[in-house]
């Protein structure tokens, strides 16, 4: 079969573009190769390959997964089924960070709680390269793809395994920053398309979808430094919930902040 006969092949299985980044990466051919010579010959293990992608993307697997990585601002980051596929609407959050951080003095520490694969804590890394960066992970794998992403991309981030606030002990941050599991356990989102491939713990607080959001908040008093920041993202019903636990911890210029599709996103605060 031919790069042609195979995209071919799979058009009205999946998605186009998918089929398109799923058969670059089985053959090693380019987006030039495949518009230039669609003719060359596919070896069979490069076919089988692709054709076993298709099958699963047409069942709902994230094509980052079968892919590897995913970009998010501009940058290629390694994903497994150990962490979230990044979502272009976080990189509201990592904006947000980024314009508090614009004042701070070189050397403004931060923190990212419940890293994943990394995106938000090595993104602000690279942009504000004076800042000192932690990233917290409860997940051991989930930590082992976000280490590897700052090592390949070079970004300068402190990693720990643990719950929220717990490895943390007697530190305090210019800026906390997260995007916890936020969806509520009966949301039927979580048998939807791709998610139900996503690690369940990322998802989901198995819960009312705000209590690790309360948990991030309650702890936030202790771990900032005065006029530090935390900024968290949530669900597009959560705004009012988020301001209102804010409110309640003391914090001041409370905010919501919608998404570039217009739904509430990120929250935050300045104690
Ligand atoms: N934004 C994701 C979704 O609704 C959820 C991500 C998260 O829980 N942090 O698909």
């Amino acid at each position: 079969m031919s790069l042609g006969e195979a995209l071919a092949w799979a058009r009205g299985r999946v998605d186009r573009l998918d089929a398109r980044l799923l058969l670059q990466q089985a053959s090693g051919c380019t987006h030039v190769d495949l518009l230039t010579r669609p003719e060359t010959g596919l070896p069979a293990p490069a076919l089988a390959q692709f054709m076993d992608w298709v099958a699963r993307r047409a069942m709902g697997e994230p094509v980052a997964y079968l892919l590897g990585e995913a970009e998010f601002r501009g940058r290629l980051f390694q994903v497994s089924p150990a962490v979230l596929v990044p979502r272009p609407e976080t990189e509201l959050l990592v904006e947000l960070a980024l314009a508090r951080l614009a004042w701070q003095p070189a050397g403004a520490r931060l923190v990212d709680l419940g890293t994943g694969s990394g995106i938000v804590a090595i993104s602000l890394a690279l942009e504000i390269p004076a800042s000192i960066v932690s990233a917290v992970d409860l997940s051991p794998a989930a930590l082992a793809v976000a280490r590897n992403n700052a090592g390949r991309l070079g970004a300068a981030v402190t990693f720990y395994q643990g719950d929220w606030y717990a490895p943390l002990a007697g530190q305090r941050f210019a800026l906390i920053v997260s995007n916890p599991p936020y969806i509520a356990a009966h949301d039927p989102h979580l048998q939807g398309d791709g998610l139900r491939f996503e690690p369940h713990m990322a998802l989901t607080d198995a819960a009312d979808g705000l209590a690790c959001i309360r948990q991030i908040v309650a702890g936030a008093a202790a771990h900032l430094e005065p006029g530090g920041w935390l900024l968290f993202e949530h669900g597009y019903d959560q705004g009012e919930a988020s301001r209102n636990l804010l409110q309640a911890a003391g914090f001041k210029d409370v905010f919501t902040q919608p998404d570039l599709a217009g739904t509430d996103r990120v929250s935050g605060g300045q104690l």
